[in-house]
């Protein structure tokens, strides 16, 4: 954990601890690390013949699944949204040993209907199916300990304690596990990568229920800036200045978006001075190479 160097924190009388968690693997890098260590571990006890997950062509949580898959000799197969196409994330997967198949945009879509894990199942049989994202109760619950590793890292930066949390929201289950581990003491702010439409809200409400965690605090802030994925010059700006200020490197999908959401709220004075928040730094940095970052 590290003190975040800004100026527009200077200004709004905030203190800003970041969560590194972009430092803690070199290629199975932030939430995903915590968020795939349930499957990995299920995935052992039920000697799985492999692991089977959806996502897009620039997917972390692909990168990590694949990269995971190598380093504990499961196999690996990535079922892509869209047409083939080389970015420098598939590539990575290729490398990882990672199989991959294009479903195209229809067949993508449809991967919320039972019978599309049914056919893939099939087709790979002893797999273990990990949800988009790494999601899910399993992978929500790979996050709980963040809140006392944060805990017991508060002394060596001499504060004893914080008022709240920051951090990048994709399906919503890394603020889950966030949210349950915390039972009901500290807000968490959610800095949404997606539109709200994509039902983040509906998704943390059931992880949250299926945990049974009552008196859960929450907030969704709206954080996409047109869209998941969507850059704009803005954004870039904001991403090259504030690692010149900060020595920290951003990706453009979540924790640039989250970053600049939080200080959007802080110069729109929304937080009270003094307020000590944990900015959760969630990783994605493999995902700037395309960005052109
Ligand atoms: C996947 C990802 C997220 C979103 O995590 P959720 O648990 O789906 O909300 C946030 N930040 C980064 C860098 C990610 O790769």
């Amino acid at each position: 954990m590290e003190r975040l160097q800004a100026s527009w924190l200077d200004a709004a009388g905030l203190t800003v601890l970041v969560l590194r968690l972009d430092c803690i693997d070199p290629l199975v890098s932030g939430n995903k690390w915590y968020k795939l260590t349930p499957y990995l571990a299920e995935a052992r006890e039920t000697g799985a013949a492999g692991l089977l997950s959806v996502g897009g062509p620039h997917s972390n949580h692909l990168h990590a699944l694949a990269a995971a898959g190598q380093r504990s000799g499961l196999a690996t197969v990535g079922l892509l949204r869209g047409h083939p196409q080389e970015t420098p994330t598939t590539v990575d997967l290729q490398r990882f040993g990672m199989r991959l198949h294009w479903l195209g945009y229809g067949a993508f879509r449809a991967r919320y209907t039972s019978d599309f894990w049914v056919d893939w199942q099939a087709r790979y049989p002893g797999f273990l199916t990990v949800p988009e994202g790494g999601g899910g109760l399993r992978g929500a619950m790979g996050c709980v300990p963040l809140v006392r590793q944060v805990q017991a890292a508060l002394p060596a930066l001499g504060c004893d304690d914080f008022d709240a949390w920051w951090l990048a929201a994709g399906t919503g289950s890394t603020l889950a596990g966030i949210v349950i581990g915390e039972q009901g003491r500290r807000t968490v702010y959610g800095a949404l990568a997606g539109p709200l439409r994509h039902g983040v809200k509906e998704q943390v409400d059931e992880l949250l229920e299926q945990a049974g965690a009552s008196g859960a605090r929450f907030q969704l802030v709206e954080a996409a800036r047109g869209g998941f994925g969507r850059c704009d010059d803005e954004l870039r700006a904001f991403i090259r200045n504030s690692e010149q200020e900060s020595g920290m490197p951003l990706d453009p999908v979540y924790t640039g978006k989250a970053l600049m959401a939080l200080r959007d709220q802080a110069r729109a004075g929304r937080l009270a001075r003094g307020t000590r928040l944990v900015f959760v730094h969630t990783g994605g940095l493999q995902g700037r190479r395309a960005a052109g970052l």
